[in-house]
């Protein structure tokens, strides 16, 4: 009885969104190999398995310090079995079998590689690995018809393929400054997504644009992108305008959790000029002037004096701005579980554009995020903790 008495165990609330989970991870090697499996499960389109994986990871994630044994992990929410035997395999033998084979398998190599070209999704991925497609080199030789995005995808497949850094983001949110005040003045621009969760790289950079007078953002990014455009910014760009309003389902429940913004993706030019142009706050002088002198990139050695970069924008009008906010500032798992927490505990329906009351059958306003969690009945998780 004592003996039992002495082990310590973690307490974690079960849904992500109850817990603050900071970029600082004690528990990598675990978490590394349950997200390898979630991955190798969205990519085989068994979304619920990837999920299970997820959350699994998502637990480990909070906890304080490295597991050592399993009997720590009593009593902790979201481990299902098949994610209990893969710690067990990497606590006992320092690495999981299935986490290893998967990463070996040709399937997962391939699919990693297919699904790295932009504009390509796992359904697309399987039919060319069906077809025999198993590589970039095989993809060009099959003679396969490439969409306009994939043909951008696999022109900038080796710059897409590399993580953008906080340096790069903060140049590329000078340049996205720049072009939202100079086609609607007193529009603003806030970075969403990873970067402001404090992760010091992505796989993209995204912004959130609005105007603090209701319907002054209609229209808006048409002009953003023509000026980007103007300027020799954009490498691609795809915009989706607006359905919200002509849905049919209501503003709280969007029949799938992809939202209704007007947004546009696409691949930026990102120049050694931008690059030196932009003030980097931690080396500039009093007067603010002084910028970081990275070394000028030989022009005759051939090396290319630009990368391509992935970036997300999205409009929002200013009455759902605080809704858009938390609905793009992720995690994915940490925005999943909102929704679950807000529908299952709450009975209320959450998107990136509002929040209905099922029971009362209003929507509830909020101007912050703050207010949000505060109608969800939730404590206030700042973007930085919300890294699951
Ligand atoms: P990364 O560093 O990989 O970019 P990230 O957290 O920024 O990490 P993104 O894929 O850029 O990941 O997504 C940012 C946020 O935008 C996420 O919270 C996600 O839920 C939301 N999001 C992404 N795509 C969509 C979409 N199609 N519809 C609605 N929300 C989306
Ligand atoms: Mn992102
Ligand atoms: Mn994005």
């Amino acid at each position: 009885q004592t003996s039992e008495a002495e082990v310590v165990v973690f307490s974690v609330p079960s849904y992500a969104c109850q817990r603050r989970t900071t970029l600082e991870n004690h528990n990598a090697v675990l978490t590394d190999a349950l997200a390898l499996l979630a991955e190798n499960a969205e990519l085989s389109e068994e979304e619920g398995r990837g999920v299970a994986f997820r959350r699994a990871a998502a637990v480990l994630k909070a906890l304080p310090r490295p597991v050592t044994s399993m009997t720590e992990l009593r009593g902790l929410p979201c481990l299902g079995d098949h994610s209990l035997r893969v710690i067990k395999d990497i606590l006992e033998n320092g690495a999981s079998s299935e986490a290893e084979s998967t990463k070996q398998s040709e399937r997962y190599k391939a699919l990693k590689v297919l699904t790295g070209i932009f504009g390509v999704g796992a359904k697309t991925a399987d039919r060319w690995i069906r077809e025999g497609i198993l590589g970039l080199q095989q993809l060009q030789e099959s003679g396969q018809t490439l969409n306009r995005a994939q043909q951008a995808g696999l022109e900038h497949y080796d710059d897409l393929n590399q993580p953008v850094t906080k340096a790069d983001a903060d140049v590329i949110s000078e340049i996205v400054e720049r072009a939202v005040v100079s086609v609607l003045p007193g529009a603003q621009m806030t970075l969403i997504g990873g970067f402001r969760r404090g992760k010091l790289s992505g796989h993209d950079v995204d912004f959130l644009i609005t105007h603090p007078e209701e319907g002054r953002e209609v229209g808006l990014m048409p002009k953003v992108v023509s000026w980007l455009e103007s300027q020799g910014f954009l490498l691609y760009q795809k915009t989706t305008r607006n359905s919200y309003l002509e849905s049919k389902d209501g503003p709280g429940r969007p029949s799938s959790n992809m939202d209704r913004f007007e947004r546009c993706f696409s691949i930026f030019k990102l120049t050694e000029k931008e690059r030196r142009r932009t003030k980097h706050p931690e080396t500039a002088t009093e007067n603010g002037l002084r910028t970081v002198s990275t070394p000028e990139p030989d022009p005759h050695t051939g090396h290319k004096l630009w990368r391509a970069v992935r970036v997300d924008l999205v409009v929002s009008p200013i009455s759902q701005f605080a809704f858009a906010l938390l609905g793009w500032t992720g995690s994915k798992l940490f925005e999943r579980e909102l929704r679950r927490w807000a529908g299952h505990e709450r009975n209320m329906s959450l998107s990136s554009h509002a929040l209905y009351d099922n029971k009362q059958r209003i929507y509830l306003r909020a101007t912050s995020e703050e207010e949000i969690f505060a109608h969800l009945g939730l404590e206030f998780i700042p973007p930085s903790e919300r890294n699951t």
